[in-house]
């Protein structure tokens, strides 16, 4: 299992140990998969800085103080390709709901056609026969955790050999992934079909395998051409990033933690709190069942975050729906609920409608978004390479350099 307790110690021990190789080494060796258990170039702190237990201004802050800008460049570009994904998918927040209508018709095909879902199955569980292929799917059952290259492997072998939808090869990453992100994950699936750099799509070729995991797999019978796929999303304009409501001063407030940010510092000066609430939804990112890792990881991690925030977290319960949050407000008395900011996903879904029945009951909703957030996200309109020329410009308004 790549990540254990889901505490933020946890965290700071796994980013202090792989600091020493955030320079040229990962610059050299990133592209390598040299197996599970064997990650050991990369910092598997995804998982981590998916809930914000560390976030992703801590780790460039960290790596900035024992590395050049130069020397870290490749890493610094990963930890922004998040960044850039996360604004982009802001502001084309019907991308999102887009794939989740798919998998919705698609999990319908997969009851009603028993040829795809043989051949989802057979996928799913790792038994297709691609002997790299059953591999990453059963380490990814296994640790809820895939390198970057495999991921791009198994995704192209997924539509293009296996003739699969990419929407339910996400929504398996999605069930699976203990770092499983609405943006990342969408978005670098789309990548691979063409769909994000329109045209340009990821074709896993045997040789690409066979160099970057050292020759564990020589796989054979690989597609030879990857087609871009028609988009099932229609082209509209980016909408802006609005900004949040102002913290209400003086207000009976209650404070709502949730896994999208565990990392509460930056609303720890709010002294109006009266309540707080950790928010564990059962499972509602998919229709289908997610690995019971991932459920245990999730909750772990808010155990770790309600544990960490314990002084700051007055009079707590959990909450596990819409409506005990709004019941949990009303006992309170709350004015406010105060929460960190949810980019697009199944959370800020569900808080975009908690925002309008909590106003029925002339509740105010506030999301706080983080300084990162807002310097960073208005310069995801187009590619990622536009998106780079802007990164000493955001480290150098965020006094990171
Ligand atoms: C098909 C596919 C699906 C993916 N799904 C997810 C997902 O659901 N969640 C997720 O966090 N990442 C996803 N990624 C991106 C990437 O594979 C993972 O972030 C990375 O492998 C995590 O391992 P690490 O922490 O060891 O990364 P490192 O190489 O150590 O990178 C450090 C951090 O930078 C960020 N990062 C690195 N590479 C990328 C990337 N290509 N895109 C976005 N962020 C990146 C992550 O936060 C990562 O923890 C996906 C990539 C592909 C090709």
């Amino acid at each position: 299992m790549q990540a254990c307790s889901g505490s933020r110690k946890e965290a700071l021990v796994l980013l202090n140990s792989f600091l020493p190789k955030a320079g040229k080494s990962y610059a050299k060796n990133r592209n390598f998969d040299l197996g599970s258990g064997q990650h050991k170039h990369v910092s598997q702190l995804s998982a981590f800085i998916k809930r914000r237990v560390i976030t992703e201004e801590e780790v460039l802050r960290k790596v900035l103080s024992a590395h050049s800008l130069n020397a870290a460049g490749k890493f610094i570009d990963e930890i922004f390709w998040r960044t850039y994904f996360k604004g982009w998918l802001e502001s084309r927040p019907h991308i999102w709901a887009q794939y989740c209508t798919d998998v919705q018709h698609l999990t319908h095909d997969l009851q009603t056609q028993s040829g795809l879902r043989d051949r989802w199955a057979a996928a799913c569980l790792g038994e297709t026969g691609i002997d790299c292929f059953d591999a990453w799917a059963k380490e990814l059952a296994e640790t809820g955790y895939l390198h970057n290259h495999a991921r791009m492997w198994f995704a192209s072998i997924w539509v293009y050999t296996l003739q699969l939808p990419w929407q339910l090869g996400a929504d398996f990453f999605l069930r699976h992934l203990l770092d499983g992100d609405a943006a990342s994950n969408t978005l670098s699936w789309r990548w691979v079909v063409g769909l994000h750099s329109v045209g340009k799509t990821y074709l896993a070729r045997a040789e690409n395998i066979q160099r970057f995991t050292n020759g564990r797999f020589a796989p054979k019978g690989l597609a030879q051409v990857a087609p871009p796929l028609n988009d099932t999303a229609h082209t509209t304009r980016p909408k802006t990033i609005d900004p949040p409501n102002r913290y209400l001063d003086g207000h009976k407030t209650g404070f709502l933690l949730h896994s999208e940010d565990l990392n509460i510092a930056h609303l720890t000066h709010h002294s109006d709190c009266i309540a707080s609430a950790v928010y564990r939804p059962i499972d509602t990112d998919t229709m289908l069942v997610s690995n019971p890792k991932l459920l245990e990881f999730n909750n772990a991690t808010l155990d770790a975050a309600a544990k960490h925030w314990k002084p700051n977290l007055l009079n707590c319960s959990d909450v596990d729906t819409l409506e005990a949050i709004l019941s949990w407000a009303l006992e309170n008395k709350l004015e406010q609920i105060v929460t960190p900011y949810a980019p697009v996903g199944s959370t800020s879904q569900m808080l975009e409608k908690m925002k309008s029945l909590l106003g029925n009951h002339g509740i105010q909703l506030t999301q706080v978004m983080r300084a990162y957030d807002i310097v960073s996200w208005p310069y995801a309109t187009k590619g990622f390479f536009k998106f780079r020329e802007k990164i000493p410009k955001i480290l150098t308004s965020l006094s990171m350099i």
